[in-house]
């Protein structure tokens, strides 16, 4: 029997396994989109028990997900919401629109989102809330630029970051959330943080969490940033990594296919 992963079964926490994300960016066409997804659930791997996995498209392509994906395992979502839910915003999406297209998921705070338009920490934890409130599950992403890497700022780039979106929620709310962890010198350059750097920052992210209370520390937090079926296995087995947020390898199926393998127990 497959399991259909709907906006109220995703976030069940770590312990229900990894979780691989793709983020298509401003990638795809219905065309390619059908084989892309196509290849994605004939493949056995997206049933096995341990590993969850979802696709996050441009906007105009949800439609052919809920499509596509009725009855699957793969699971989909947006790649950014509106702050707000309606009104005059020329050009905005809202979170109850995306939902009614069956996504369970929304990334939010996406270093690109942050750099290009400007998005502040409080812009982040005003999307947070809108997904939430729609009742999918925001992946909130976090990380640092190299230079805040270089002067020793990581941790406290990251518990701004987080923080700002953890004040702005209940410890219930908060539960329901996924982090990503995406050190910005990582996404997309093929330099990715080696399994220490990307376990050092998600034990800190970890306890940040728990401040919050036992649900919220059980919540996944993910590695973003050049993730390859050559490094998933290593990242993926730090005890502080439940899956990742994957970018350029997530437009081939072979590859995302063998990123979700990576994620399965071994
Ligand atoms: C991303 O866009 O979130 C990302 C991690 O990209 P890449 O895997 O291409 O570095």
């Amino acid at each position: 029997m497959t399991t259909v992963v709907t906006a109220a079964t995703a976030a069940t926490g770590r312990t229900a396994g990894k979780l691989v994300v793709g983020n298509w960016k401003l990638h795809g066409s219905l065309a390619g989109n059908q084989a892309l997804l196509g290849a994605l659930i004939a493949s056995p791997v997206l049933s096995a028990k341990g590993v969850h996995a979802a696709v996050c498209v441009p906007f105009p392509y949800l439609a052919q997900c809920q499509q596509v994906l009725a009855g699957q395992v793969l699971a989909y979502g947006a790649q950014d919401v509106s702050a707000e839910t309606k009104g005059a915003f020329t050009g905005e999406v809202a979170a109850p629109m995306i939902a009614e297209f069956g996504a369970a998921y929304a990334i939010v705070g996406h270093s690109e989102r942050r750099t290009y338009h400007a998005e502040s920490d409080a812009t982040v934890a005003a999307k947070t809330l809108r997904v939430l409130d729609a009742g999918m599950t925001p992946i909130v992403c976090v990380g640092e630029t190299l230079a805040e890497r270089e002067s020793g700022d990581t941790n406290a780039v990251v518990t701004r970051q987080l923080n700002a979106v953890l004040d702005a929620l209940t410890a219930e709310l908060a539960a329901r959330i996924v982090v990503a962890y995406e050190p910005v010198w990582a996404i997309g350059t093929g330099r990715t943080a080696t399994s220490a750097q990307a376990q050092e920052v998600h034990a800190h992210l970890r306890a940040l969490l728990r401040a919050k209370g036992e649900a919220v520390a059980a919540v996944h937090v993910l590695y973003g940033g050049s993730v390859k079926p050559d490094n998933a296995v290593e990242l993926f087995s730090m005890p502080d990594v439940d899956g990742g947020l994957i970018g350029g390898a997530a437009l081939k199926a072979e590859d995302f296919l063998a990123i979700c393998e990576a994620g399965l127990p071994r």
